[in-house]
């Protein structure tokens, strides 16, 4: 049974938001901090030269430095779970912050406590029978993983898939797909086989489900079976169960089961990178649970560390047992402060039977809904899909041909949303693709004004 009150979590956030004081964003303060940032920051910085600035942020909501109040629907790309400065994460930190803060990775107590803490809250399978080795951003998780791969089963081919992030380091940047991630940047790890994703809206065999019978992972189980791929050479396969940059793509019922039957038969791993779907976002702790499937590894960050730099790769024991002791130090793994605010975001994200996480699947039901008929009255939201609070909503040119929004009408959209007190960032192959991720402790309130302010701003386009 739920039983948070709207009250409860509008105490979390500045109540009154969106509330705008300059006439457009940026406004002037924020405008000179961007010449600033322009100047003295690299601009390969993630969403390159996005006009806002963060100032101060409460819960769901943030305001720039001209004191514009937001609603902000990326919860800084679904890091926010419960919400920035939760007043529960600020004072497990304060009181962390009089008694230890970096311990080398030698390891600490905090560190022992939230190891055990991620243990008991892995999938059904790996739950008490794992390992976590820590980094401070999903790219470290996912470049870690990709060495313990290769350790642990002494091959060195890994598949990922068309429309992936994992990260832009030099192993995890192989496994991503982005043109804008890699041109110049090559050449990438050898040995990445990439297939395509089950997009059902963009199917690259123009098949439908259910009649497809899922070809797209019969075709992995098809380049894992053929000579031509050395399967007996296949260390891991990496896959996010809903896929987040490459356009909020949850794959239809069956598919998970059948790459993991394909792994199994050829003696390759199987790598759930949760770093964007997982910590409750999808309405489940993990979004490979919505699944029978039971991950080798799971990679995770992001929502888990509760406002704090804070990520990971969990392993099972017997996989762990085979890395050799002291091989891959990190200086700044498993920080004392982050390991409490994380440890403290689990607990708020899992008590009462993770009624936090059971909010977010039904009121992302109802979100979706509400998109879903406002979709109709619209030309250009071709799709609206996903789970909880991983929503994605394709904007196209025309619903029957589905040519992507160009890219000038998308940014119009999203300063439209800007200039309307709503953050909402893009994402997908095309850029073409809106993410609703809220923090998870987002009032309906806040929810419904984001949700119409959307469809208003998307009928004038
Ligand atoms: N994996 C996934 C699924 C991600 O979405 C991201 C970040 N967008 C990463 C890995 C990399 O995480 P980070 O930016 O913290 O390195």
């Amino acid at each position: 049974m739920i039983m948070i009150s709207e009250q409860e979590l509008a105490k979390l956030s500045y109540p009154d938001a969106p509330k705008m004081v300059t006439d457009k964003v940026p406004g002037p303060k924020t405008q000179k901090l961007l010449e600033d940032s322009s100047e003295y920051e690299s601009m390969a910085r993630g969403a390159g030269r996005f006009p806002c600035v963060y100032d101060e942020g409460l819960g769901s909501t943030v305001k720039d430095p001209d004191g514009n109040l937001f609603i902000d629907i990326t919860a800084g790309v679904a890091v926010n779970s419960v919400g920035r400065r939760h007043p529960r994460v600020v004072k497990a930190i304060e009181e962390q912050l009089t008694k230890l803060m970096h311990a080398t990775d030698m390891t600490n107590t905090r560190r022992i406590q939230l190891a055990a803490k991620v243990s008991g809250v892995m999938p059904q399978g790996l739950r008490g029978n794992c390992v976590s080795y820590f980094t401070q951003g999903g790219s470290g998780a996912l470049e870690t993983a990709i060495k313990f791969a290769r350790r642990i089963t002494g091959r060195t081919q890994f598949v990922a898939f068309h429309g992936a992030y994992h990260g832009v380091w030099c192993g995890s940047g192989s496994l991503t797909t982005g043109a804008q991630y890699r041109l110049g940047y090559g050449p990438s790890i050898p040995g990445v086989i990439h297939v395509p994703y089950a997009y059902c809206y963009r199917c690259c065999f123009n098949m439908e489900y259910p009649s497809c019978d899922l070809q797209c992972a019969k075709y992995v189980d098809y380049v894992l079976n053929t000579p031509y791929t050395a399967a007996e050479d296949v260390a891991l396969l990496v896959v996010e169960p809903q896929q987040g940059e490459g356009g909020y793509v949850p794959p239809p019922p069956g598919y998970l089961e059948i790459l993991k039957e394909a792994c199994d038969k050829h003696g390759a791993l199987f790598l759930a990178d949760e770093v964007q779907a997982g910590t409750g976002r999808t309405g489940k702790m993990w979004s490979i649970e919505h699944s029978s499937v039971v991950p080798d590894m799971l990679t995770w960050g992001k929502g888990m560390g509760g406002d704090m730099p804070m990520a990971g790769l969990t392993l099972r024991k017997d996989l762990a047992a085979k890395i050799t002791d002291g091989s891959q130090p990190n200086t700044f793994a498993g920080n004392a402060v982050s390991a409490v605010a994380c440890m403290t975001n689990i607990d708020i994200l899992t008590e009462n039977d993770s009624e936090l996480i059971q909010r977010t699947a039904q009121v992302g039901e109802e979100i979706k809904a509400r998109l879903q008929q406002g979709a109709h009255e619209t030309r250009i939201i071709g799709d609206v899909r996903g789970r909880g609070f991983m929503i994605g909503i394709e904007l196209v040119k025309d619903k029957e041909s589905r040519e992507p929004l160009d890219p000038d009408t998308i940014g119009k959209v999203v300063f439209g949303l800007l200039n309307r007190g709503i953050i909402m960032v893009p994402c997908g192959r095309y850029g073409n693709v809106l993410r609703f991720m809220p923090p998870l402790t987002i009032t309906r309130e806040h929810c419904e004004k984001a949700t119409e302010i959307l469809l208003e701003v998307v009928a004038e386009i």
